[in-house]
């Protein structure tokens, strides 16, 4: 039977090396890894994602500790949070200049962008493709929310250079948005 131990504890160190240079980095700011993940989060997320919930489904995280670094956040000065004009039940936050400077910085961690930057395109293509198989295959089944860029969805139909079609909410869009992350997206390889 194959033995995937190796593959196992590297992943497990890359990972551990990972938090460890966040840590150290939002030690800076006086931020924990989390906040840090909630800065990054959104940074990178589009307007149908931008809410309280939504980053409580990405960190995977209880609505206490959501609700407690989101009030961190704002009270620093990093994150605003603005009610919704049409349904006052909902809220939207957004990172001031201050917190997007910070996620821009940190995130993904500057050790981890440099290795990259050193690789080739014939060495960085076949490993995002790995990845994101064992991603996808994990997500799937742990029943997780893709949180995948928005121009890899089943919804997303291109239109032109300057827009698509999002099928799912009805909506033109830019075509800028197809690079944020979206709490509604769908993978085509589970649809089609
Ligand atoms: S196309 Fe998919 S990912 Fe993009 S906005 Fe629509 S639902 Fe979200």
């Amino acid at each position: 039977m194959k033995n995937n131990d190796d593959i196992c504890d590297l992943l497990e160190r890359l990972s551990t090396l990972f938090r460890n240079e966040v840590r150290q980095a939002g030690l800076v700011h006086g931020l924990h890894p989390v906040h840090l993940e909630v800065l990054f989060y959104l940074n990178k997320c589009n307007k149908f994602s931008d809410t309280p919930a939504a980053v409580k489904d990405f960190l995977g995280a209880t609505k206490g500790t959501t609700s407690k670094s989101i009030t961190l956040l704002e009270t620093k000065g990093y994150v605003v949070k603005k009610q919704d004009t049409k349904d006052k039940r909902v809220y939207h936050l957004s990172l001031t200049e201050a917190g997007r400077q910070i996620a821009a910085d940190n995130m993904p961690p500057m050790s981890l962008r440099a290795a990259l930057t050193r690789c080739s395109d014939s060495e960085t293509s076949p490993l995002k493709q790995q990845l994101e198989s064992l991603l996808v295959d994990i997500q799937t089944a742990t029943s997780s929310l893709s949180f995948g860029l928005c121009k890899t969805c089943r919804f997303h139909l291109a239109k032109n250079n300057t827009a698509f079609f999002c099928e799912l909410t009805g909506e033109d869009l830019p075509s800028q948005y197809g690079e944020l992350i979206c709490r509604e997206h769908t993978l085509k390889s589970l649809c089609e």
